[in-house]
């Protein structure tokens, strides 16, 4: 059985360059990854592809009267 939990010796985060970790890959800690979050939430990203479709069904959002 291969050992999943190795963290590659050429695995880097991409947020500081540190070694990254399993526990929080693909980042090496729990601050990278908020920032990539971060990243995400702002402009950090361009996020290729189409956006997500955003239908406002009223059948999907039943109005509680
Ligand atoms: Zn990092």
């Amino acid at each position: 059985m291969s050992d999943t939990t190795t963290v590659r010796a050429n695995a880097k985060c991409p947020i500081c360059g540190k070694p990254r970790t399993a526990q929080h890959a693909p980042f090496c800690s729990k601050p990278c990854r908020d920032r990539d979050l971060l990243q995400w939430l702002g402009d950090g990203y361009a996020i290729p592809g189409p956006a997500a479709p955003q239908n406002p069904d009223p059948d999907i959002y039943p109005q509680d009267d």
